[in-house]
């Protein structure tokens, strides 16, 4: 039993479910309206899968630029430890060993006097 209704345009009458009258063409709109409802869900939901598919790639993209980052601190690290840091603690050792040699030869230069 479904509900019947007559045509705005030409007066026929048909199911209440068709979108268009099937003798003239006519738009019934509470039909046109529903269909038009369904498909504007469907690209929602459509829309919807797709931003949790941009945030998971996102999420990837971050930690790949994450990862890297930590590469790129590592090296500049390693790269300050080696230019900075060790060459210090060889000039520091070389200053001890002169500040050592200086001790020796004020000692034995004192002794002789
Ligand atoms: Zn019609």
């Amino acid at each position: 039993m479904k509900k019947m209704v007559n045509c705005a345009s030409c007066g026929a009458e048909f199911q209440a479910g068709l979108v268009r009258c099937p003798y003239c063409g006519t738009a019934y709109e509470p039909a046109a309206e529903e269909e038009y409802m369904g498909k504007l869900e469907g690209v929602r939901t459509e829309l919807e899968s797709h931003k949790d598919d941009a945030a998971k790639s996102t999420g990837k993209a971050l930690l790949k630029a994450v990862v890297l980052f930590l590469l790129v601190v590592a090296v500049i690290l390693a790269l300050a430890i080696g230019i900075f840091i060790l060459p210090e603690k060889r000039s520091r050792a070389r200053q001890q060993e002169r500040k050592a040699e200086f001790l020796q030869k004020n000692t034995v230069t004192t002794e002789y006097e």
